[in-house]
This record gives structure tokens, C-alpha cells and sequence, in this order.
């Protein structure tokens, strides 16, 4: 116990030194712990901003955007450069941090910096390619176009999985737009939140930017709340279950802003008789461990067919077994800790609810106590089911990945499609005309081929159907969710036709 005590400070120590490096204050000592699930105790604690500081946060943000709305995107870009540059500088601090607060394994964390940078840059292009449409008028002398201009202030709200990335995903996007932002991150994140908050903050100083074009508030769902109820948030971009989206969604629609969401997933991959099975399994596991099964991409069904099913999963039982689980500070740990007992409980929980619905576990799913009794360690579980059930049907976030079995494609689409969430979903074939099946059939946002279900990159848009929300973020073109759209017609003619040829007067 003396030594858990121990090695907790060790951390609140290590994490002082992070906040430090990155130049943010360590904060005021408050009601919001920020726990790390590496030993589940306290690194810090924090104050939690009341009615009245989200209120005045949402009133300063509403400010800048009268001015931040007017500067030409090509130089508000400039912000987000010097924030680029920034994370280069403290790449690995701020890695270390989202190790400590979210207990991701090294190499995951400097991903998700990586991430952070990647959109940074995809948003300094975008900055020259805000493009409108030009669109043949009916009319002579006329000119029809579609112009795009700043929306006003977006509310962040995001979830403790990637508790920097997502914020990354909508600031940088929002800033070239020419919103403000206010973060409302997740209470299980605080600290790295205050990382990136002051990193921008920094930057905006350092290219004469006003530094409250970004507000960071702190606190549980009921601050978020309030974020989702003020009418001077234009748009709410909200990550995380699809319960807090159905929270949030018919709130905002009430008062008619809008909503952009990135919900939950449960996420399928197919595996046809033609798979490359040496590159299935690494791709199975990844998506299915990694992280332990904390990515709202990662992999939780896995739809085999029957004549291959014995053999991939003796595979993955065997890949499985060797998956080193443990402190994700250490090298070579592949599984760090569930966030907290809750999530271990959900786990616990999914695993005898299978097992009464007819499941067989093959293999993991215990917890493994090493670095004390609030930290929790777990091995993957493998489950064998004999069918789509109750509760594979629903997310459990944690790494439990069930094995169904199919006879023909359409079959497993359908299982695939068989959901009420719709983000991710894969196969693993070597024969074309299945892949464009599978790609054509897969009812989700994301439809991969020989990779897994998790891992996407800035470039693409990302998001999900059903209730994933059907938010997009990130590449493509997601960044008109940040933007209004006016259609303008110009008429440079000395006549007044009118549209549809009719004749008034
Ligand atoms: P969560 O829903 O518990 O919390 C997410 C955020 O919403 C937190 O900041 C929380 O304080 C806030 N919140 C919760 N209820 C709210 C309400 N009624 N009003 C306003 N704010 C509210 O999710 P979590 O446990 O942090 O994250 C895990 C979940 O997030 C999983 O379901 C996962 O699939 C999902 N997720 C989705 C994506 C995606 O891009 N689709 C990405 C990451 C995580």
C-alpha cells in the first residue's frame, strides 16, 4: 500500500513537471480530481467553473468573434501554425501528460500529438480553400454563387479517449473558419486540457492573436450543459456516448443551433475465406486491444466465416496470450489500464451477461492487480458467440471483442449493418468482388479493406451513421459544419428578370 502511496506522488509529482514544461500553472487545488488510472490515485484537483464563469467564458468567446470573424482566414491560419509548432516543441510532454490522465501506452500518445500536429496542417491549407460554388444563373447578367463565412462561436465538448486529438480535430478547423471556441473537456481529462489550452493561448500572444478566441471550462456534465443550452453557441460539437448525444442533441435543436456529434460505435470486421490470416490477426488485435478497447473505433465484432472461425481465433487466442498488459509508462506494454472501476465493471458485467446469453469465453477478461486497487488492469477477452445477441448489439467500452460466425457475405453485411450504432467496420479479403460488395453494403461512416476498424487518418472525414450522430470531423471537407453558407445572386445587367420566367407587373 506504502508503495502505491509512493508511486501515485511519484506521478502528481511527474505530472507537476508536465504542467511545467508545457508553461501552464499547476492549478488551485478544487473539487475535480484529476485521477490517473496508472495507479488510480490523484494527480492534482482542480476548481470546477460555475453558471456564472461559463456564462462569462461563452461571453468573451462571442466578443473575439466579432474581430476573429473579420481577420482573412489565410492569416487567422497563422494562429494555428504557431500552435503546430508548439506541439512540435512539446510533443513529448504533452504525450507523457495524456499517458498519465488517459493511460494510453506511449506510442498511441505521441500518435495522438502526431494527430494534433497532422490537423493542424491539414487546417493552414484549408485556410486558401474555404471554396464556394459559382453556379450558372438562369437569368441573363446575373452572376450565382455560394460564399462561406464564419459561424460564430463553437462549444467543444469531448470525451476522455482522445481527450487532446478531438479538441485538435475541431479548434484548428474552427479557428481558420473564423469561430471562437469554447472547450468544455472531459472531467476525466482536466490536466491535459489545461496543456493545450494554454499552449494556444501562447500562441496566440506570440502572433498578436487575441487569446480569447479560445475559452477552456472545466467540470462534469452539467457544466457541459450549460454550453448546450446558451443560444450564443452557434454550433455544439459534442464527442462521447450516445447517451450524452441523446442529451444534447434535441436541446440545441430546441433552441435551433446546431449539432454536430461523434457518438459511440460498435464497430465490425468481416473475415472472408480468402483473408491474408497472418495480416487479419495483427489487424484484429490492434484494433481490438489496443488502446485497451478504449477508441470509439475500436474493434468489438468479429464476423468470421464458419470454415476459417476454429483457426482465426486458436490465432488470436495465441496473439492474445503474449499481449503484454500492464503500466503504459513501461516499454513494450501493448495494454495499459481501463479508465477507471466503472469501466471494469461494465467489462465484468458484459462478460456474465454473454456467457448467460450462450457465450463461451476463450480467453481473458480477468484483472491483473499490480499497481494498486484503484488501477485497473484487464486482459483482453475473446468471446465466442452463438449469434448476434442483446448484448453485442451494444457498446461496452473496454476489450471485449466477440467472435460471430456467416455462411454468405450478405449475411455478415447484414450483421455488420445489424446495429443501432454506425461508425466503423472492415473486412479482410483477397477477392475484389467481395470488397466492393462489403464497401458498398457496410451501412457506416468508415468501411475499411485489410486494415481494422480503428486507426483513421486526419485526411479523411471522419464520423458515423445512426446513432454515431452522423457528425463528420476533421479532413474532406467536414469544415463546412463550422461555416454558414450564404447563396449570393448578382445582377450586373440594367434589367430585372425574374427567376422561373415569371412577369410581375
Ligand atoms: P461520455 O458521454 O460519458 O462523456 C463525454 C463528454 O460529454 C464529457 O465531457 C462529459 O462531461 C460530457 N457530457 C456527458 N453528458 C452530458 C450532457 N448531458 N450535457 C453536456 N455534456 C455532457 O463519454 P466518455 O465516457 O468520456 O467517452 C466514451 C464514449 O465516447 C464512447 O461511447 C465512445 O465510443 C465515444 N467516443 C466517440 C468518438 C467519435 O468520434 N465517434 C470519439 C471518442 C469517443
Amino acid at each position: 500500500m506504502t508503495q502505491t502511496v509512493n508511486f501515485s506522488e511519484q506521478l502528481s509529482l511527474r505530472a507537476r513537471a508536465l504542467l511545467h514544461g508545457l508553461g501552464a500553472a499547476v492549478p488551485e487545488p478544487g473539487p475535480l480530481p484529476a485521477r490517473t488510472p496508472i495507479s488510480g490515485g490523484v494527480l492534482l484537483s482542480l476548481a470546477v467553473d460555475a453558471p456564472v464563469d461559463v456564462d462569462a467564458a461563452i461571453g468573451r468567446a462571442a466578443t473575439a468573434f466579432e474581430t476573429w470573424r473579420t481577420v482573412p482566414a489565410p492569416v487567422r491560419a497563422g494562429l494555428v501554425r504557431r500552435l503546430a509548432q508548439l506541439l512540435v516543441a512539446h510533443r513529448d510532454e504533452l504525450a507523457e501528460l495524456v499517458t498519465l490522465e488517459a493511460g494510453k501506452i506511449g506510442p498511441e500518445a505521441l500518435g495522438e500529438v502526431q494527430e494534433m500536429i497532422d490537423v493542424c496542417e491539414f487546417a493552414i491549407g484549408l485556410s486558401r480553400q474555404l471554396y464556394g460554388a459559382t453556379m450558372p444563373s438562369e437569368r441573363p447578367g446575373h452572376r450565382l454563387m455560394e460564399t462561406w463565412h464564419p459561424l460564430g462561436v463553437v462549444g467543444v465538448i469531448s470525451a476522455f479517449n482522445f481527450p487532446v486529438a478531438v479538441w485538435a480535430w475541431n479548434t484548428a478547423i474552427a479557428l481558420v473558419c473564423g469561430d471562437t471556441v469554447v472547450w468544455k473537456p472531459s472531467e476525466t481529462t482536466p490536466l491535459t486540457a489545461l496543456a493545450c489550452h494554454t499552449l494556444l493561448r501562447r500562441a496566440a500572444v506570440d502572433v498578436g492573436a487575441d487569446p480569447a478566441v479560445h475559452q477552456l471550462i472545466q467540470g462534469d456534465a452539467s457544466v457541459g450543459a450549460a454550453l448546450v443550452d446558451d443560444g450564443r453557441v452557434a454550433l455544439v460539437s459534442a464527442t462521447g456516448s450516445v447517451r450524452m448525444g441523446a442529451a444534447v442533441a434535441p436541446r440545441v435543436a430546441g433552441r435551433f443551433g446546431r449539432c454536430l456529434l461523434e457518438l459511440g460505435g460498435n464497430n465490425a470486421a468481416i473475415v472472408a475465406p480468402s483473408a491474408d490470416l497472418e495480416l487479419a490477426v495483427r489487424g484484429i488485435v490492434f484494433a481490438a486491444a489496443g488502446t485497451a478497447g478504449q477508441r470509439c473505433t475500436s474493434l468489438r465484432r468479429l464476423i468470421v466465416h464458419r470454415s476459417i472461425a476454429d483457426r482465426l481465433v486458436e490465432r488470436l487466442a495465441a496473439a492474445y496470450s503474449q499481449l503484454p498488459v500492464g503500466n503504459p509508462l513501461d516499454d513494450g506494454v501493448l495494454v495499459g489500464p481501463l479508465i477507471d472501476e466503472r469501466a471494469f465493471a461494465a467489462m465484468q458485467k458484459a462478460l456474465v451477461g454473454s456467457v448467460a446469453e450462450g457465450g463461451d469465453i476463450i480467453c481473458g477478461g480477468e484483472r491483473i492487480e499490480t499497481l494498486g486497487p484503484d488501477a485497473y488492469y484487464v486482459r483482453p477477452a475473446l468471446v465466442r458467440m452463438p449469434g448476434q445477441t442483446e448484448l453485442v448489439r451494444e457498446e461496452t467500452f473496454a476489450p471485449i471483442l466477440y467472435v460471430l460466425t456467416y455462411d454468405e457475405l450478405d449475411e455478415a453485411i447484414a450483421i455488420n449493418n445489424g446495429v443501432t450504432q454506425g461508425l466503423s467496420s472492415s473486412i479482410f479479403t483477397l477477392d475484389q468482388r467481395e470488397a466492393e460488395q462489403f464497401l458498398a453494403g457496410s451501412d457506416c461512416g468508415i468501411a475499411n479493406v485489410n486494415i481494422g476498424t480503428s486507426g483513421a487518418e486526419i485526411g479523411g472525414a471522419f464520423g458515423g451513421e445512426k446513432q454515431t450522430g452522423g457528425g463528420r470531423e476533421s479532413g474532406s471537407d467536414s469544415w463546412k459544419a463550422y461555416m454558414r453558407r450564404a447563396t449570393n445572386t448578382v445582377n450586373y445587367s440594367t434589367e430585372l428578370p425574374l427567376a422561373q420566367g415569371i412577369h410581375f407587373g
